[in-house]
């Protein structure tokens, strides 16, 4: 294993971040929606203001910001970000993670003690390949790892605490955010981009060595509701309107072979219901529409509109009420207005000695939302791997390297300015 280029403590940080039970909930009035994702953002304004970095602040939402201050001579140079979420997902228990340090990895089945029906095997894993001889870090079995996105807020501590460190690094401002609430769609509800600052962003939040993501869906949910009408069963001959048909009608309508997360991959967009809140007198359902193209995307929301007005059109009685309700947009579109954020990006990579890889996410990331609130950022590997599950891992060897493109970022956005 060869020796990281820029050494720091992110691997040691992240097994202690990891033990934090931070797993967020769709089911809380409050913000951040549970008490645990505090617990680890003091700790991460504790280890900020220990390293040596200025305003250090955590606000009333529980967003955590701080600088690394410039080293630069330049006045120029523009604040850059990089940003974290401490929360892990609502659908895999997060609590009592027990991080297991896999050295020397040769290819060997990977069985969690707490649940050996949980096997990181090799050929269901082919990122595994690049692995070989690496050390691997699992959860035990009983609950996810949390690198989404521990692993990449560990990185940015560990380049943090590298540039404090070398302060012969030229570089600008850079500015560190921690977000809470990210796995339920909230992470940027609250973020203060004015008062965060950067010109420029980077989430920190990919899988595989050498990914940036800077393109994402376009994405928005269609509600619609049929109504029917409700009478006693008994005498409700030629009176009664049952919604819970009329939806069954319309859901039975829906593209299969086509436009469905079952049957569609890559850049293709989808229609996906995925709630259904049903009675006789009224039937709502809620469908997911994602394209990476916006007029794609509006396009189904047609279809679905002109759907749902066929199907009523064919049971008397009945009505339709559709809505659309935004979410959030394709990241390239603010991107590619800023070439340089992605060239850089590609270019710090190189150095760090990996294969740059455009990648488009069939999902969206906080920063699809930042770039449309004025912050371009796209999202950058932190060797997560397995999302939001039992077998979830990342390997030190990926995490060093992140903390190296960090590093080389810094120094990037200084020789260009
Ligand atoms: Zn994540």
């Amino acid at each position: 294993m060869e020796s990281p280029k820029y050494p720091s403590r992110c691997v040691e940080r992240f097994l202690e971040y990891v033990t934090i039970d931070t797993q967020s909930s769709e089911d809380s009035e409050s913000y951040p929606s549970t008490p645990g994702q505090l617990d680890l953002l003091r700790l991460l304004v504790d280890e900020l203001s220990e390293l040596g970095l200025d305003d250090v602040t955590m606000d009333e939402h529980g967003y955590v910001f701080a600088t690394i201050p410039p080293t630069t001579r330049k006045k120029q140079v523009p604040t850059i970000g990089f940003i974290a979420h401490v929360d892990t997902s609502p659908e895999v228990s997060g609590a009592g993670v027990k991080p297991l340090i896999h050295e020397n990895y040769q290819g060997q089945d990977l069985v969690l003690p707490d649940d050996p029906s949980v096997v990181l095997r090799l050929k269901e894993n082919r990122h595994l390949e690049d692995q070989i001889g690496q050390t691997i870090i699992t959860a035990s079995g009983s609950t996810l790892l949390g690198a989404d996105n521990k692993a990449g807020i560990a990185e940015i501590m560990g380049a943090a605490e590298y540039l404090i460190a070398h302060p012969e690094i030229a570089h600008g401002p850079i500015r560190l955010g921690f977000t809470p609430d990210e796995e339920i769609g909230q992470g940027t509800r609250y973020f203060d981009v004015e008062r965060f600052g950067a010109v420029y962003a980077y989430t920190m939040d990919g899988e595989t060595l050498g990914e940036i993501q800077d393109e994402a869906f376009s994405a928005d949910t269609f509600h619609v509701a049929f109504i029917g009408t409700n009478t006693h069963p008994g005498f409700a001959k030629g009176r009664m309107v049952n919604s819970i048909k009329v939806a069954a009608d319309f859901v039975g309508r829906l593209p299969v072979d086509r436009m469905s997360p079952e049957t569609t991959e890559d850049k293709q967009g989808y229609v996906h219901p995925y709630v259904v809140d049903a009675g006789v007198e009224r039937t709502s359902i809620k469908v997911l529409v994602r394209d990476f193209d916006t007029e794609g995307l509006q396009r189904m929301e047609q279809t679905l509109e002109e759907l749902a007005r066929r199907t009523v059109a064919d049971w008397p009685g009945a009505e339709v009420e559709t809505r659309i309700e935004e979410s959030y947009r394709n990241m390239k579109e603010v991107l590619d207005c800023h070439p340089a954020v992605v060239e850089a990006a590609i270019e710090a990579i190189r150095r760090a000695g990996l294969q740059p890889r455009l990648q488009p996410i069939r999902g969206g990331t906080d920063g699809s939302r930042l770039c449309f609130m004025g912050l371009p950022t796209p999202n950058l590997f932190a060797g997560e791997h397995n999302f939001h599950s039992r077998s979830e891992w990342v390997s030190t060897r990926d995490m060093h390297k992140a903390v190296e493109v960090i590093v080389e970022l810094a120094r990037i956005w200084d020789e260009r300015s």
